[in-house]
């Protein structure tokens, strides 16, 4: 964590005022942004799990989620959208933005994120079905590499009835509206 001022001394400078306190920030910052490691799904969905006979789809969509990427430790960041078709249970609908800071807070890509947010619900809720979107734009594309800036990585992770019913994961696509780029 003392590679900002490293590569500040490298240069045959000294640190600037502005600089010293930087690796101390850093480190803060970094295990704020990995807050994640501490935290688990198990106790984020537990007690908020209710009894119902609703059995149609619901919808959470365009939950804000930041990540950092495990290779580049640079931000992505986008929507996340989750459904899921109840099976006499359903989840307290402030915890699935819960669920997916769990996740997202944690060095990560994209797919796995993606993935662990539908099986913990899928373990948790053992639903009829559950589809999760999510969209992003990397950082390390687009100030690095081929500096692409405006491409957006989309991934999908559809289980159960999402996965087996091309019209449940149809419905859920059109309500979400996913861009198309
Ligand atoms: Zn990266």
């Amino acid at each position: 964590m003392n590679s900002c001022a490293r590569s500040s001394s490298a240069s045959g400078r000294t640190p600037s005022e502005g600089l010293k306190r930087t690796p101390l920030r850093v480190e803060k910052a970094l295990a704020y942004l990995t807050r994640g490691y501490k935290q688990d799904a198990e106790s984020v969905l537990n007690g908020a799990v209710f009894a119902s006979d609703y059995d149609e789809m619901v919808i959470v969509k365009e939950i804000d989620f930041f990540s950092l990427c495990e290779h580049h430790l640079l931000p992505f960041f986008g929507k996340c959208h989750i459904a899921y078709l109840p099976d006499k249970r359903i989840v307290g609908l402030s915890k699935l933005p819960r669920l997916v800071d769990v996740f997202s807070r944690r060095l990560q890509v994209q797919e796995k994120l993606t993935m662990e947010i539908a099986r913990a619900i899928e373990d948790k809720l053992k639903p009829k079905g559950v589809g999760v979107v999510m969209e992003a734009a990397h950082l390390c594309v687009m100030m690095r590499g081929v500096e692409k800036q405006n491409a957006q990585m989309v991934t999908s992770s559809m289980r159960g009835r999402f996965r087996s019913d091309v019209k449940t994961r149809e419905e859920f696509l059109e309500l979400i509206k996913i861009r198309r780029t």
